[in-house]
């Protein structure tokens, strides 16, 4: 099962496709959560990308596709993955199309969480991430056991650089401009499902579930 989520940035993908990737035993691919691994081993593909994300732009396409085509090719995407973040302009989407169908594949599912930007401001002054493991929390909707500590590994959570209030702004103007557009592409594909992603995390999966089959 090959599927990728849409949504604003903090409409909810990498919660959801977490999730997801653990009922249906495929890897959780998310390109954001590869340039922050990136930038904090310090590689040139960290240097160039952390400029690209402070400011709440795209990394350039020339600097995302082939990383993410790498991380499709491994052994463990074998029989199928979950994209949350990639991809983000219709050339991403192009091109991935292109590599799916040159090995004779095409993705199974577009899932649109669907987020309007009056809650998403919210969502992401309140979001707290853990540096170490990766793992999400949110300080009023999915609050850690003890404040600021990550449950599963015990690091000391953070608010991103990318979710303070002046740079969500260009962040929503972006995916507006840019990722937004996917929606009609992936209609045009007959593969796109949108859930309300304004309702609590369960039932947000519950329903993506539906979609999928059980
Ligand atoms: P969120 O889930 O909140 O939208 P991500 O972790 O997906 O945030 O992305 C953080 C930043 O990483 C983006 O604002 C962008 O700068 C960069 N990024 C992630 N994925 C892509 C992509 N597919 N194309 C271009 N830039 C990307
Ligand atoms: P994205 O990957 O789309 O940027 P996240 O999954 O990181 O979004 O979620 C953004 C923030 O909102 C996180 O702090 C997360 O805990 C919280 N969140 C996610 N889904 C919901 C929901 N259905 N209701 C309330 N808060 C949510
Ligand atoms: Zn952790």
């Amino acid at each position: 099962m090959k599927i990728v989520m849409l949504g604003a940035p903090g409409a909810g993908k990498g919660t959801q496709a977490e999730r997801i990737a653990d009922k249906y035993q495929i890897p959780h691919i998310s390109t954001g959560d590869i340039f922050r691994a990136n930038i904090k081993a310090g590689t040139e593909l960290g240097k160039k990308a952390k400029s690209y994300m402070d400011q709440g732009l795209l990394v350039p396409d020339s600097l995302t596709v082939d990383l993410l085509m790498d991380r499709i090719g491994q052994a463990d995407c074998k029989d199928g993955y979950i994209l949350d973040g990639f991809p983000r302009t219709i050339p991403q989407a192009e091109s991935l199309k292109k590599a799916l169908s040159d090995k004779g594949e095409a993705l199974d599912f577009a899932v649109n969480v669907d987020v309007p930007d009056e809650n998403i401001v919210a969502r992401m002054s309140g979001r707290r991430a853990c540096p170490k493991c990766g793992a999400t929390y949110h300080i009023a909707y999915a609050a850690p056991k003890k404040e600021g500590v990550c449950d599963k590994c015990g690091a000391e959570l953070i608010l991103r650089d990318d979710d303070k209030p002046e740079t969500v702004a260009n962040r929503l103007k972006v995916y507006h401009d840019q990722t937004q557009p996917l929606i009609d592409y992936y209609t045009k594909e007959n593969i796109l499902h949108t859930v309300d992603g304004t309702q609590d995390m369960e039932k947000v999966f519950a329903d993506i579930v539906k979609i999928l089959g059980a």
